[in-house]
């Protein structure tokens, strides 16, 4: 096995026995390979591997990487992971098929106008700053519900909720909390767990994990 094989098929392995002791089937979650910062040459192992689903942060980097990769694997799907500036709402649209980074309704307005003149629908994923931290990118929480009726509104096609909770502490609190947000809302996505805290969250109930460092190793920047 080469290495690539080996971190992915215990990364699937750690997701598929946390999935079975809450009681949930494995293909139930979405495995996103956060390739930010590494550049092809890390990411084409892992696409032999069998990985299909990749997220980056920024979408300049991404444009810069993923054409190529994806002419070669057509059936790559793409996830936004990072904040987005609304300017930039055109060439996420174009690029991602998943956006999880919704947080503002400047942003909400951006990104449907971005659909409407692309002719793309990306799945949406309202990001909540879920430990209520100054310097953190997401919705506050209670202005959640307001950003929820006004993306419906604008038929933004939002599938779900997205969270990093504090670093440093414990995060079953806020995923449990994020799930509790997505049931109250009626909806089915849940975006949560990176490499530290992954298996914690398909416990809690995610739909999708962005591990980057448990199958790139650390980043330099
Ligand atoms: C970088 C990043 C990840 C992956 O983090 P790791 O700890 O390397 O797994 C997940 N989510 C977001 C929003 C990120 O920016």
């Amino acid at each position: 096995m080469s290495s690539a094989e080996a971190l992915l098929s215990d990364v699937r392995a750690r997701i598929a026995r946390s999935a079975a002791l809450a009681g949930r089937k494995a293909d139930a979650v979405t495995l996103i390979a956060v390739s930010k910062t590494h550049p092809a040459e890390a990411i084409t192992p892992l696409i032999a591997a069998g990985q299909r689903v990749f997220g980056e942060n920024r979408v300049q980097e991404a444009e810069a990487k993923w054409p190529a990769l994806r002419e070669q694997t057509p059936d790559i799907r793409l996830h936004l992971v990072g904040q987005l500036q609304s300017n930039k709402a055109d060439a996420a649209v174009a690029l991602f098929d998943a956006i999880h980074s919704v947080d503002r309704l400047s942003l909400v307005t951006a990104l449907t106008k971005a659909m409407e003149r692309i002719g793309r629908r990306p799945d949406c994923f309202v990001q909540v700053n879920i430990g209520e931290e100054e310097q953190k990118g997401g919705c506050p929480i209670e202005a959640l519900p307001a950003l929820l009726a006004a993306a419906r509104a604008a038929e933004l096609p939002v599938v779900g909720l997205m969270c990093v909770p504090p670093a440093d502490t414990e995060a079953a609190p806020y995923f449990a909390l994020l799930a509790k947000l997505a049931r109250d809302h009626g909806l089915a996505g849940l975006s949560m767990g990176m490499s530290g805290d992954y298996e914690t969250a398909v416990m809690l109930g995610a739909t999708h994990v962005r591990v980057g460092t448990a199958l790139f190793g650390t980043r330099d920047g």
